[in-house]
């Protein structure tokens, strides 16, 4: 079995404007970064739009509206100063949360091994209520839900290795003892969240929190001692990946210092853990990483992983 790449070109029309980071040349690079020899064996699939029904598991009716709504027929509209929507954002931001859950079909269904959604708008920012951060719906939490609902898979674990907290997907994990969430990030950055503290009222949040310029070493050891012991004690039934390579050391957005050979080695470390509790069930989906070239060889890194399996 293999590794699916699910992508679709809807999500280069999300076009947040000039020398906003979170371009389409984003994904163009991690798309080109994945074609060649090393990467033939991959089952290039078509994201689907998520359905309205994919989206309120997470969102309230009035969210999706308001997302929806605010979409322009031509230039720009801002939701928040980072925020900021063009007309082919609609169909980007659904395909980028359809891509989630037509990926988690493949992966149960036994048709691939482990999927790598190369997707944008990003997600993990998007609140239930409230886009932000450049994320307008939370994908890898609408997967999560998908995964419930029509798979009856109830421990869910979600893993966040951007360089930023993932707080739309806290306070979803926050609602639901069944989903772990576990987040390496920059601390402190935007957006603010993500203390040690913050555990949640049923533990299941394990936060782990670099000082600026933590090397790729403190990154593992930090990676080793916490968060990947607290999931695998969890035992999830499927495991999720908030993929964002901003943490790399060539990233504008962030001041950490990871590389490509860190990106490999904590994918390798899930792969682990999928394996010894769900049959190596495991869908990962991109959030940030702003520097082109290591966006590109962070992602090639990241696939050449999932696809040892
Ligand atoms: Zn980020």
């Amino acid at each position: 079995m293999t590794t699916a790449l699910f992508t679709h070109d809807a999500c280069l029309n999300h076009n947040p404007g000039r020398g906003h980071p979170e371009s389409p040349e984003r994904l163009r690079a991690v798309l080109r970064a994945l074609e060649g020899e090393a990467f033939e064996r991959l089952a290039r699939l078509p994201a689907p739009p998520a359905t309205r029904e994919q989206l309120l598991r997470i969102h309230p009716d009035l969210h999706v509206d308001r997302v929806m709504q605010a979409i322009p027929t031509y230039g720009h509209a801002d939701i928040d100063a980072d925020t900021i929507v063009s007309p082919g954002s609609g169909e980007a931001a659904l395909r980028a949360a359809g891509a989630v859950c037509a990926a988690i079909d493949s992966v149960v269904a036994g048709e691939v091994r482990n999927a790598f959604c190369a997707v944008r708008p990003p997600g993990h920012h998007a609140e239930p209520d409230q886009a932000m951060g450049f994320c307008l719906f939370n994908n890898v939490a609408v997967g999560a839900a998908h995964a419930r609902a029509v798979y009856g898979l109830q421990r869910i674990a979600i893993i966040d290795f951007d360089v930023h907290h993932g707080n739309g997907t806290q306070t979803i994990a926050y609602a639901d003892r069944d989903i772990f969430y576990g987040s390496s990030h920059q601390w402190p950055l935007y957006p603010g969240t993500g203390s040690v503290r913050e555990q949640g009222p049923n533990a299941n949040v394990v936060n782990v929190c670099l000082p600026p310029r933590s090397s790729g070493a403190e990154f593992q050891s930090a990676m080793s001692r916490t968060l990947l012991p607290a999931l695998d004690q969890f035992q999830p039934d499927l495991l999720l990946i908030s993929a964002g390579f901003d943490a790399h050391t060539l990233d504008p957005l962030g001041g950490l210092n990871l590389t490509e050979a860190d990106f490999h080695w904590i994918t390798m470390q899930l792969l682990d853990i999928a394996w010894r509790h769900c049959g190596g069930r495991l869908v990962s989906v991109l959030e940030g990483g702003y520097h082109l070239e290591a966006l590109a060889t962070s992602s090639a890194a990241h696939v050449r992983a999932l696809m040892t399996q």
